[in-house]
């Protein structure tokens, strides 16, 4: 078998069989195959598809290019959660601390940021000290001893998946169905939890753009898990606007913080406990939804799920110091207010457009070499239906230089649309499915 003849079959838009695409997979893991042919081998992907029985094989391949976990000897159940990928979806700060402090272990592999949107990754090592770069022996301690990590995929977990991300990123193959199913699901396979919510999100700021696409993928991973014994859930949840009013790594740590402190916004903490709700309501540790919202909301005011918190960044080499003072996160040298040109109800933020500009500041990669600034990104004042006065605060802007700042600042109000009506309410969920 040759690479580049499995590159023409896809480019010809034939289906690969099985052999061929763990032939592809397992050479780019060891290196045999080449960046550059991984990276056409996904364009021909973008272009053609795959169909379901390519998707699975895919996700196999990768999820076996590693480690698999066999969780059992740690909990009968460790749970996990996954975001198709958006802007200010820092839901896993909140979630993971959220579920755990419940007694509920949660083992999870997360990606950085990919395109216009963000990476779990990338939000924590906002943390000093903080490492995603866990080995096998230490992912397991880590669950076993605090009963809850997050990783990235490392030599021997999903390394394919860890490759072929990187690759992704830079070569505009990232809103594609079957390399984003086989992606996470993956890394859901190789952590090995039981139980997993996938939170698929659709809009100008997800991969997926239409309700019916997301749909398509929600369904598509479940059926993958399933078909290996987990439990698994999904939610279609909006992202047509930011998620929360932090936008950026270390703003985005802070805002998880404050959620956890009982003071997030309100659109964040609502889609906070959706995904919580359902992760108990999959592993049946309460009988409905209003059950699980009470042991949540508990949990949040008791301050459980922050002292959690504590105790999974400090697992993983990061100072707890940080739930009390915020100041050991990286902050920019210009912090800026940018006023409302105009009177009007907000109509729209385009989230993608927001998720590009934080990454032109230096809050992502343009290329899979580049290191992240994390302490760049934007805090909204007012969401999508709040009336705004011309010169009233509309979001502060976080850069290191004055020419991305202004770039920033200009591209931003153009995400904006302003109307003299009020519009009607976004949703935050759309669907759920089980
Ligand atoms: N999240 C992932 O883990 N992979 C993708 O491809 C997209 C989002």
């Amino acid at each position: 078998m040759r690479a580049v003849d499995i590159i023409a079959k896809k480019r010809d838009g034939r289906a690969l069989t099985r052999d061929e695409i763990d032939f592809f997979v397992q050479g780019f893991t060891r290196g045999a195959i080449t960046d550059y042919q991984a990276a056409a081998w996904a364009m021909a992907v973008y272009l053609r598809g795959m169909n379901s029985t390519e998707t699975t094989a895919l996700t196999l391949s990768m999820a076996h290019s590693g480690t698999v976990l066999d969780l059992s000897s740690i909990a009968p159940r460790v749970l996990d959660k996954h975001s198709s990928g958006g802007v200010g979806d820092k839901t896993t700060l909140v979630v993971a601390p959220l579920v755990a402090s419940l007694g509920l272990p949660i083992g999870k592999m997360s990606g950085r940021g990919l395109g216009f949107s963000g990476g779990t990754l990338d939000k924590l090592e906002s943390i000093p000290g903080f490492r995603a770069d866990l080995s096998t022996a230490e992912f397991l301690a880590q669950l076993k001893g605090r009963g809850i990590v997050v990783s990235g995929p490392t030599h021997d977990l999903a390394p394919a998946d860890g490759k072929l991300y990187a690759l992704r990123d830079v070569t505009a193959t990232v809103s594609c169905l079957p390399l984003i199913a086989s992606s996470i699901m993956s890394k859901k396979i190789a952590a090995g939890a039981q139980i997993i919510m996938l939170d698929v999100k659709v809009g100008r700021g997800a991969f997926m753009k239409t309700e019916k696409d997301a749909t398509a993928l929600a369904k598509l991973m479940v059926k993958i898990g399933k078909g290996i014994g987990r439990k698994v859930g999904a939610v279609i949840s909006d992202m047509n606007q930011p998620l929360g009013n932090a936008v950026g790594n270390a703003v985005e740590v802070i805002e998880a913080l404050e959620t956890l402190k009982g003071r997030g916004p309100q659109d964040f903490v609502g889609h906070c406990l959706q995904i919580a709700a359902q992760l108990l309501l999959l592993a049946q540790v309460a009988p409905n939804e209003s059950d699980a919202r009470a042991k949540l909301g508990a949990a949040l005011a008791e301050g459980r799920a922050l002292q959690k918190f504590g105790e999974w960044i400090e697992g993983q080499g990061g100072t707890r110091r940080v739930i009390d003072d915020y100041s050991i996160l990286p902050h920019a040298s210009i912090i800026e207010e940018v006023l409302a040109p105009r009177d009007g109800f907000i109509a729209g933020i385009n989230a993608e457009q927001v998720g590009l500009t934080v990454v032109d500041l230096g809050g992502g990669r343009a290329k899979k070499e580049d290191t992240v600034d994390r302490a760049v990104g934007v805090v909204f004042k007012h969401k999508v239906g709040e009336r705004v006065a011309r010169a009233e605060p509309l979001f502060t802007l976080h850069a290191n230089d004055r020419a991305k700042f202004d770039a920033a600042k200009a591209r931003l109000l153009a995400a904006y649309e302003f109307r003299q009506r009020a519009p009607a309410p976004l949703k935050l969920i759309h669907k759920v499915i089980r």
